[in-house]
């Protein structure tokens, strides 16, 4: 059966977000990423676009190219949020949604055309509810292969959709360079035009022994490459569950009333967490810190009243030792009377390793007491001293390190259980 496939992916995402919410920048270039000299571009609007500013582009370039363009950090938070608004638009359109980055998703749509109607139907519906939803544009791309799908969304560009059908794909394919092909960066497409292929059509209609001559060592490489080029790759949209928050807690054997045991509790639920949140390659900003009290108010397993507080960190963090402070000043405020009985640590408003370093984005806000030359190492130094207590733990299993004043403390009830995000809180 023939697959239907639907790639959408915001326009660019970060400006446009800038670009609503401050309407003084409607109309003007606007370049989101980092601001030092050794920041790279995260967004450019197409107003920016024209001066050929692009993503990964270094800041000091793209402030050469378009020195009158609106420069910004970004407010990842706020990204977020839109990019929740989207993903839970793309699960009405279809059940099998892969996310490939916050404003960008693959959604497999074969068989639902009795339910939902023709392809480019579904495309437009979709278009239409996230303008309506979020105020922002969004381009289509569908075809019976993901990649296809991918470049034609690319193609419609900007707030515009694409399909091409099963018929179309190679000549779609055909008049583009073969450095549009997936797998084929700078180096190969170097590779590939010195053997005499610059249109992916040239590629489609080799003969496998040509290729495998004109391209020797590199022959197989460009035997499956030729097979893509034909638009022959069956792979399906892969279903991505992304974890919205992860948690620990514990219920003690006797009900703790000192602060001290409960900050040592807390210390070691936020160690859990940032391991398996480095483990995940994510970092978290929302803390949440989840206490059951010790007196039971009524029956049942709710007689327990539970109190939760959160707090926001000044920057996406992954680091155990933030996320205990954090969590332990909420304890602190919450200035709790009574016994405690059971007590969490969870971190929500999660992104991706790469989302978080993407310009930098508040990065090196957690070091904001160390000098500005020094913050890069710092940064870095916390996180190789990150990596290798996660390699020990890994290796020797989790009670083979233990931070300086965290005593083990051996309650009733830690979940230890192998797991990773916590679907949903
Ligand atoms: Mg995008």
């Amino acid at each position: 059966m023939t697959q239907i496939i639907l790639h959408a992916d915001m326009d660019a995402f970060f400006a446009a977000v800038e670009q609503r919410d401050r309407p003084e920048l409607r109309g003007r270039p606007v370049v989101v990423g980092g601001l030092s000299d050794r920041g790279v571009v995260s967004t450019a609007s197409y107003e920016a676009r024209v001066f050929g500013v692009g993503s990964a582009m270094p800041m000091l370039e793209a402030r050469t190219r378009c020195p009158d363009a609106v420069f910004l950090p970004g407010n990842m938070k706020r990204y977020v949020e839109v990019s929740r608004t989207i993903f839970s638009i793309f699960e009405r359109f279809s059940p099998l949604v892969e996310g490939i980055s916050l404003d960008e998703a693959f959604l497999d749509l074969s068989g639902t055309q009795r339910l939902l109607g023709a392809p480019a139907q579904v495309g437009q519906k979709l278009r239409k509810s996230v303008y309506e939803e979020t105020g922002l544009a969004i381009s289509v791309g569908i075809a019976p292969v993901k990649m296809v799908a991918k470049i034609a969304s690319d193609e419609a560009k900007p707030d515009g959709l694409l399909e091409v059908q099963a018929h179309e794909v190679r000549d779609f394919l055909g008049a583009l360079p073969v450095g549009r092909l997936w797998g084929v960066g700078p180096v190969g497409r170097q590779r590939l035009e010195r053997a005499g292929y610059r249109k992916i059509c040239q590629l489609a209609q080799a003969e496998e022994e040509t290729l495998r001559r004109a391209l020797g060592e590199w022959g197989e490489w460009g035997v499956g490459l030729a097979s893509l080029a034909r638009g022959e790759d069956e792979r399906g949209v892969e279903h991505s569950r992304v974890a919205s928050s992860y948690g620990e807690e514990n219920t003690f054997a006797q009900d703790v009333c000192d602060l001290e045991p409960l900050e040592r509790a807390i210390r070691r639920h936020a160690e859990a967490v940032a391991r398996r949140l480095r483990k995940d390659e994510k970092l978290g900003r929302v803390v949440v810190l989840k206490l059951k009290l010790g007196r039971r108010r009524s029956r049942g397993p709710r007689g327990y009243p539970q109190h939760t507080r959160q707090c926001i960190l000044p920057s996406y963090s992954d680091d155990g030792s933030t996320l205990a402070q954090a969590a332990q000043a909420l304890l602190r405020e919450f200035g709790c009377g009574e016994p405690i009985r059971l007590i969490g640590v969870t971190v929500r408003d999660l992104v991706t390793r790469g989302e978080a370093e993407q310009g930098q984005l508040g990065l090196f806000e957690a070091f904001a007491d160390t000098p500005e030359s020094e913050k890069g190492k710092a940064v870095a130094r916390r996180s190789q001293l990150n990596t290798a207590v996660d390699e020990l733990t890994s290796r020797f299993g989790k009670g083979a390190v233990s931070w300086a004043g965290e005593a083990l403390l051996e309650p009733a009830g830690l979940h230890d259980r192998a797991k990773s995000g916590d679907t949903e809180t």
